[in-house]
């Protein structure tokens, strides 16, 4: 069911000191665009008024890029106007991603003091060896000391990305991430299976031959190794890659995940009201620009009753939660009742369980989710081209 009640804040930083070899989100290495930057998103919080007007923020999350790499002005900037824009909830969950290298006791006391409760650490990997060759600019004692600090500067709440299934990794290491990963502070952990993404050096070094990728039958190895391992240590495994200790799930995650609505800034960031998404401009000079000069720096798709259909059941069947048969029954009766046949020969395989009101596909069926996901998607009429010009 849709919560419309809150929302979620994303705030887009777009600058990294170097690329890593697998990410494919957009971020610059250019500290010059850093002025250009915070006038442009201090512009767009200004101006934003409108979108989910006065609706109280539940969450806050600061993502990248690396929130990190921007002083602790710049940062008290952005959240003071944010904190100007709309009412934030007493116990909002207030995130930002940091890297390792940026972890200091007076960054962390600057964090908390500007209202952040939760950190996100971009660990990756164990291994000094496998940070270099993935292009990290940390090394790993540099992230448990980093862990370690934030937990006595008073953090009780951080969670830490790893990455499984990188070249060269071996089973054995892998094991030895999860086992150090589980000996720390944390709370949360996600870990990424390594998916090869366009535009990356991976796919580039992948193409040309250079890349030894472990095969289908090693990743889910990786995956049910890292489950059994967290599981173990006590974290409860909500979302094909997230796993939390009792009372620590994202909240913010799990708000797109209920379709809850949602309001980004910053170039790339996307937004959702309800019925629709929009996305910046993925560029910092042409987001800025178009700010500055009145021009549209979003577009934006409305989405049908369809497609929120099928983005409820994508996402939502990939959680421990699942989805809700009320709702499937309710707001998307039409879609659900077409797909029947399909939703009950899942449950008949096995595949997809029924627990009261919820069905949900087991932890093994979400590796394989791509495969069966789309037997349950409403196919989407495909639009008539736009009308032509006369020449
Ligand atoms: S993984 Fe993080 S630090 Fe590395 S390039 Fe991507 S956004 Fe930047």
């Amino acid at each position: 069911m849709q919560d419309n009640s809150s929302i979620g804040i994303y705030v887009h930083v777009p600058f990294c000191r170097g690329k890593c070899a697998y990410c494919g989100f957009y971020s610059v290495a250019s500290p010059a665009w850093r002025g250009i930057y915070i006038r442009a998103i201090s512009r767009e919080i200004r101006e934003r008024t409108a979108y989910l007007g006065g609706m109280e923020a539940a969450t806050l999350y600061l993502g990248g890029g690396t929130p990190s790499a921007l002083s602790p002005g710049e940062l008290g900037a952005i959240i003071a106007l944010l904190e100007r824009q709309r009412p934030f909830a007493r116990d909002a969950e207030r995130t930002i991603e940091v890297n390792p290298e940026d972890i200091s006791e007076e960054n962390l006391d600057a964090w908390r003091s500007l209202g952040f409760n939760r950190l996100s650490v971009g660990v990756q990997s164990f291994s000094d060896n496998r940070l270099r060759e993935i292009n990290r600019r940390h090394t790993a004692r540099q992230a448990i000391d980093g862990i370690l600090l934030a937990a006595a500067r008073g953090f009780s709440n951080i969670s830490a990305d790893l990455i499984t299934g990188l070249p060269g990794q071996s089973d054995d290491e892998a094991r030895r991430d999860l086992q150090q990963l589980t000996a720390l502070p944390v709370s949360h952990a996600s870990v990424y299976l390594l998916s090869i993404d366009p535009g990356t050096l991976f796919e580039v070094k992948a193409r040309r031959g250079d890349l030894s990728l472990p095969d289908d039958d090693e990743l889910t190895r990786r995956f049910t190794t890292a489950r059994e391992a967290l599981a173990r240590a006590g974290f409860d495994h909500y979302e094909i890659s997230n796993f939390a200790r009792p009372g620590s799930r994202s909240r913010h995650n799990a708000s797109y995940w209920r379709q809850r609505p949602y309001i980004g800034f910053g170039p790339s960031a996307h937004s959702y009201d309800g019925t629709s998404r929009q996305w910046n401009i993925a560029h910092v000079k042409r987001y800025a620009e178009a700010l500055e000069e009145n021009l549209p720096y979003f577009e934006r798709e409305l989405l049908s009753p369809a497609d929120r259909y099928n983005e409820y059941v994508m996402t939502a069947l990939r959680t421990s939660d699942g989805v809700s048969l009320h709702t499937l029954r309710g707001e998307h009766a039409p879609f659900f009742a077409r797909a029947l046949p399909a939703w009950e020969r899942l449950l008949s395989t096995g595949i997809l369980l029924r627990e009261g009101d919820r069905l949900r596909a087991t932890e093994e069926a979400w590796l394989i989710s791509d495969a069966f996901l789309p037997d349950l998607f409403h196919e989407v009429a495909p639009q008539p081209p736009p009308p032509t010009a006369p020449e």
